[in-house]
């Protein structure tokens, strides 16, 4: 009896073993998954690594001393005749590589041999409305699901193992200027999206589906006036206008039309369970045709999980005449003050200033220029708001002739002292790398009235380098005092985002096409690789059986050569491609 209990006792342990390995092969990805992924080495689950975005891995074997030895183990090409901007950020889960490329394609790669596995290629219409290129900046995973967003404003579940269609939404009417560009981002089971199209006179929202089903869950609009909505038992229900009510800080009905697009897609703090999405220009860029704040344009958002309700605000420009999208990512950060944690976030805005901000509540802690030039605003003010210089606003066309109001030479240009392209933060040197540019413009204001899937500036503008030598500075930024640690010049305007590691390391790409590795501490340029065409995506590094993995998206184009003026002349001679590359030391050395 008692050596049958015994066997029997083994059998069953051996069987728990057996089952939960086969699991473990096949696992979907779950919510601890994602809130568990910058610590989780061997794999990336979360856009920004980890849903804080503070893109930084704890993995070393790639440093500062073996660094040099890195190599190409395969490039994978996207194909076909559709090339233009790679802007993506890969994923990686259970030996599968999930990237997206431009024109909303999804590709899923053995990350092994680099082999394809299969291709998701969305049937875009002929109308589609992208203000800045065709592209598409990565997927969010979830269970067995494949989560990614398109420019006709649609959200696609695709089944991980086969790249077929789960269940498919539309998000927004890509007819009325809406696009979707970012990656989703996935919080509890809900994939969570923003939409694009503020150049359109749209107005920008965020809204939660069911990740599993596609149901929707709420939708909150970025434009005060506009009412919010949560579905409850499959029944939409009224959940309180943006704002409290129109009409507060935009005149008439121009909040109807006006702006705040949530392109850039948001991150995700659990340690105050909030999401933060940034919000762009308010529509149209004339400013004074809309005399206020105009809420909440230009600003961050901190919106609740599970209702979408507005939990608090920061606006970087009120009344934005420069299209200073607010959008850049806010990410989270803690640091000491006299003994106190500050749970801070940071982020470094196209109109120059680096903010911090208490993520808890949005309260301003300070503030700081991290371009050389600003023109607009001579400083901020102890809430944060921008001490305006009058006379650098670009003029109203009405106090002339009407037609063209008085131009001004404007810094930053509006692509930003930083874009889209995400910073990283450092957990180890407790620093900020910024990729931002040195870069003005020309503009000027024009009469613009609404036509629904017209373009709707009211503004003219040429683009026009500071700078012979450089456009691009790589910046270390320390967020406590904010110093310059070091800084790294690059000719072209740079795009891409940037990955620290605990290896004192800083990877990021440039449009001549190198992916570089830094010295975290002192910036001294330790690695550089060719891929062949510009990068603008964002690097990643896993690791898989014992060894460290890097791999980086390849492909010029993005917004500075269709809209970059004089600095776009200046890059022309790039050229485009499309294509993942992903690298390893060899293995004596790891
Ligand atoms: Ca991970
Ligand atoms: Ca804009």
């Amino acid at each position: 009896m008692i050596q049958r209990g015994r066997g029997k006792a083994f059998a069953v342990t051996t069987l728990v073993a057996a089952l939960s390995m086969a699991g473990m092969a096949n696992a979907g990805v779950t919510d601890q998954d994602i809130l568990n992924d910058q610590m989780t080495t061997d794999d990336v689950v979360s856009n920004g690594l980890g849903p804080k975005g503070q893109r930084f891995s704890p993995l070393k074997a790639v440093n500062t001393d073996t660094v040099k030895d890195l190599r190409p183990v395969w490039s994978f090409s996207f194909g076909g005749e559709k090339q233009r901007g790679q802007e993506s950020q890969p994923m990686v889960k259970d030996g599968v590589m999930y990237v997206t490329a431009s024109y909303s394609r999804v590709f899923a790669i053995d990350v092994k041999t680099g082999d394809e596995l299969w291709e998701y290629n969305a049937r875009l219409p002929d109308g589609i409305m992208p203000c800045c290129d065709v592209i598409n900046r990565g997927v969010a995973l979830y269970d067995d699901l494949v989560l990614f967003a398109t420019l006709d404003a649609k959200l696609i579940a695709l089944d991980s193992k086969t790249g077929k269609v789960v269940w498919k939404k539309k998000v927004a009417d890509y007819k009325a200027g809406y696009s979707i560009t970012a990656a989703p981002l996935v919080v509890n089971g809900k994939v969570i999206t923003g939409v694009s199209g503020g150049e359109f006179g749209i107005v920008g929202k965020v809204e939660a589906y069911d990740a599993k089903t596609g149901q929707i869950l709420w939708s909150r609009p970025t434009v005060e006036g506009h009412m919010g909505y949560i579905w409850k038992e499959g029944k939409k229900v009224e959940n309180g206008i943006s704002g409290g009510k129109p009409g507060q800080t935009w005149p008439g009905d121009l909040w109807k039309t006006g702006g705040a697009a949530t392109w850039l897609g948001g991150t995700y703090d659990p340690d105050v369970n909030l999401l933060f999405f940034g919000t762009g220009n308010p529509a149209p860029w004339n400013s004074h045709l809309r005399p206020g704040d105009n809420l909440f344009s230009s600003s961050r958002l901190a919106i609740d999980p599970d209702t979408g309700k507005i939990v608090w605000h920061f606006q970087t420009t009120p009344n934005d005449g420069w299209d200073f999208d607010g959008v850049n990512e806010l990410v989270s950060f803690d640091y000491k003050d006299g003994g106190k944690t500050i749970k801070a976030a940071g982020t470094a805005d196209r109109n120059g200033f680096f903010y911090v901000l208490n993520r808890e509540n949005g309260e301003f802690i300070r503030g700081f220029p991290f371009v050389d030039e600003i023109s607009w605003a001579k400083g901020l003010d102890k809430n944060g708001r921008p001490i305006y210089v009058d006379d650098n606003r670009p003029g109203n066309p009405a106090d002339v002739d009407g037609n063209k109001g008085k131009p001004v030479v404007a810094i930053p240009s509006f692509l930003g002292g930083k874009n889209w392209m995400p910073v990283s933060y450092s957990k180890q040197t407790g620093l900020f790398y910024v990729p931002s540019n040195e870069w003005a413009m020309d503009i000027w204001n024009e009469p613009v009235s609404y036509k629904k899937g017209a373009a709707y500036l009211g503004a003219g503008f040429t683009i026009k380098p500071l700078n012979d030598e450089y456009i691009g500075v790589l910046r270390a930024i320390d967020p406590k005092t904010g110093k310059e640690k070091w800084r790294y010049k690059n000719y072209a305007p740079l795009w891409g985002g940037v990955l620290s590691t605990a290896g004192k390391l800083v990877f990021m790409g440039n449009p001549e096409g190198y992916l570089m590795a830094f010295d975290a501490e002192t910036g001294e340029l330790k690695y550089k690789f060719n891929t062949g065409s510009g990068i603008v995506g964002s690097p990643i590094t896993w690791e898989m059986d014992g060894e460290q993995y890097i791999s980086v998206v390849s492909g010029w184009g993005g917004a500075v050569p269709l809209w970059g003026g004089e600095v776009a002349k200046r890059v022309k001679h790039l050229n485009q491609g499309g294509s993942v590359w992903t690298f390893k030391l060899p293995k004596e050395d790891a």
